[in-house]
């Protein structure tokens, strides 16, 4: 199943439960606009490459189209309409006044030296300058971006249309970034996981927890789940995975990641494959790296009581059928990882007001936003008796839907 028709499948179980008319229904699924543009770039050897970018912008019922772009081989059309979509459920669901976009191309940045990635990214801008803006629909960092694509789109972006910061968020905070966002994703994701396990009396200290991926949401997850209290005893990244049943010193093994470049032969642990990990003996599993990792062939295998979404898309809906037979809890992606965009609203914020927030403020604003949204997802997997993720749609769809309307056709 390809990640749109994973997409479609998740709405088209809300819009039953809503009972929105088959023409509905389609005007909320079509996309506004998809752009794909090709990204030639000049490499350090002097050959030229050819690569593929895209935008894709959901929908602007709510506000302007917001959403990340992704560095990564296996970037193509279907995942990032996919991506785009999940955004305009996600920024509805935490209420923040925005559409849903998504961009990317495929490529693989650890091919690149930092002159190609910078050359690249010009280049896409130069592409696509046009069609985004502050007003309009504003990029973000996504796997394989982080704050220097974000200047670079920034700098590029002020060379056709004047200086204004606002048109892309994630910056470093050198230059108009927010103080919180580059933890925003993890740290939403480590609030909720605490808020879900309250709710069913599984106290977060005595919660084993397992992390896929370690990059900027595994990492910030991992780190404030464990000054929670939680014991992260498994953690994998690119190169492999680690386990020890008594918890891994996230401090240790964060400075022991810059400095060894993986979390591989990190003292007193075993080594775990990612089929181990996803099965680990853990009550919470936080799949936070690619898409579809989570499927009707290994979610028989999962031990957790509590899976976290903090990747987009991880879980297919076969393994969301399984998951809700044996009475998995599962978190949405739309919902759990909604911290991102959430700062990134800040950060907006910030830049259009030219007044900056310190990084408590951004922390309590995220926090607050964080748990009013869960509670009331909550409230409508209670009232309605379905799963969280089906609830997180409801409430999503509903604000567009109606804001569809109101605005009229
Ligand atoms: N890429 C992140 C996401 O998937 C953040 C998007 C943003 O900050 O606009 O939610």
């Amino acid at each position: 199943m390809s990640s749109y028709e994973t997409a479609t499948r998740y709405f088209e179980q809300a819009a039953n439960v809503m009972g929105i008319s088959p023409n509905m229904r389609k005007l909320l699924r079509t996309p506004q606009r998809e752009v794909k543009v090709q990204v030639a770039l000049e490499m350090d050897d002097g050959q030229v490459e050819t690569f593929i970018g895209y935008r894709v912008q959901h929908d602007n019922a709510r506000g302007p189209m917001k959403g990340g772009l992704r560095f990564h081989p296996e970037v193509d059309a279907d995942e990032v309409l996919a991506l785009a979509t999940l955004m305009t459920w996600k920024t509805a669901i935490v209420n923040i006044p925005y559409g849903g976009a998504k961009g990317g191309i495929s490529i693989n940045p650890r091919d690149l030296s930092p002159g190609e990635l910078e050359r690249v990214t010009r280049k896409f801008v130069d592409e696509i300058h046009d069609i985004i803006g502050p007003d309009k629909d504003i990029p973000a960092p996504d796997m394989g971006t982080g704050p220097q694509e974000m200047a670079w789109i920034m700098n590029q972006y002020g060379k056709y249309h004047g200086y204004n910061p606002a048109c892309v968020t994630g910056k470093p905070v050198e230059l108009h970034g927010a103080d919180g966002r580059n933890e925003a994703t993890g740290r939403g994701v480590a609030i909720l996981t605490k808020a879900l396990l309250d709710r069913y009396m599984a106290p977060i200290k005595e919660a084993r927890v397992a992390i896929q991926g370690f990059g900027n949401v595994g990492s910030f997850a991992a780190s404030f789940l464990h000054d929670m209290g939680a014991r992260v005893v498994a953690i994998s990244d690119v190169s492999g995975g680690i386990y020890n049943p008594e918890g891994l010193d996230i401090p240790a093994l964060l400075k022991y990641q810059s400095a060894n470049g993986s979390v591989q032969d990190f003292p007193e642990t075993e080594p775990m494959n990612n089929a181990e990990l996803l099965a680990a003996d853990v009550e919470v599993l936080i799949p936070a790296a690619i898409g579809n990792v989570l499927t009707g062939e290994n979610a028989g295998a999962v031990r957790a009581k509590f899976v976290i979404e903090a990747a987009n898309n991880p879980t297919t809906p076969e393994a969301d059928e399984i998951f809700h037979e044996r009475e998995i809890i599962v978190l949405p992606d739309v919902l759990a990882n909604a911290g991102g965009v959430t700062v990134s609203y800040f950060e907006w914020v910030q830049n259009r007001q030219h007044f900056r927030w310190d990084l408590q403020r951004v922390r309590d604003e995220l926090d607050r936003i964080m748990i009013d949204s869960f509670e009331k997802v909550l409230t409508i997997a209670r009232e309605k008796h379905i799963p969280l993720r089906v609830a997180a749609y409801i409430l999503g769809i509903g604000r567009v839907g109606r804001a569809t309307v109101l605005g009229g056709i």
